[in-house]
């Protein structure tokens, strides 16, 4: 669920695989995986736009290996030594196949580190655009990812229609560290450490905002359970 927060090995568990980089195309032949992180000292330049309902995602550098000293000097690679598609040049491709209407958008599901070994499940978004930019001294990949819900059945995410899903909201990292320092990493209600969640107070979807702590809780599942109870 979104706003989920959990571990590394519970990330692991849910995916069926060991994740160990930041970009899974296709993970076992289903939806793509991201693993992002808006530290200031992250590797990356991802960013949130429009309050939370777009997320552009930075591409990934020629990994370290063979002799590469600064890999940040050099074009961000599409394509492997192979001439296979790295992980950028799939996603890349992807997006520009549903932007020429070719298909569907893929499902992209992203995680967030918020601090060592925490995680915040960010949900379900759909891949809708990519382009290259310079970034100063070099080109990197820039992929546009639209936040989703309703997306259940994620065995047949290819044959999702982009209309099928409502948009939605991310709550921005910088609230999220804010409100687990307040809320000293426990649930509000019972002070319960495991199986937390990001809760709106007031609801997005009856005005609630994502921008602010002030609408924002630490809950555990049982409470938040009971509280979509209340509300429905
Ligand atoms: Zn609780």
């Amino acid at each position: 669920m979104r706003g989920n927060v959990i571990s590394y090995f519970e990330m692991c568990q849910k995916e069926g695989t060991s994740l160990q980089r930041g970009m899974n195309f296709r993970l076992r032949g289903r939806h793509s995986v991201i693993l992002m992180s808006l530290h200031a000292n992250a590797p990356y330049q991802d960013r949130i736009e429009d309050d939370g309902s777009i997320l552009i995602y930075e591409g990934h550098d020629e990994p370290r290996n063979n002799g590469l000293r600064n890999p940040k000097s050099v074009d961000q690679p599409e394509h492997l030594p192979s001439g296979n598609l790295t992980e950028n040049g799939k996603f890349h491709k992807a997006a520009l196949d549903f932007k020429a209407g070719l298909k569907n958008p893929d499902i992209v599901r992203v995680y967030e580190k918020i601090k060592k070994g925490i995680w915040s499940d960010n949900g379900y978004f759909h891949l809708i655009d990519s382009w290259r930019e310079p970034d100063g001294s070099r080109n990197v990949f820039k992929f546009k990812l639209a936040a989703v819900e309703g997306i259940i059945n994620d065995e047949a995410a290819e044959d999702i229609q982009a209309d099928e899903t409502k948009r939605t909201r991310i709550i921005p990292t910088k609230i999220k560290l804010a409100v687990w320092k307040r809320d000293r990493g426990k649930c509000v209600e019972c002070g319960a450490v495991d199986e937390l969640h990001f809760d709106h107070i007031v609801p997005f979807s009856k005005g609630g905002t994502s921008l602010s702590t002030e609408n924002v809780q630490l809950l555990c599942a049982r409470h938040n359970l009971a509280k979509s109870a209340k509300i429905l």
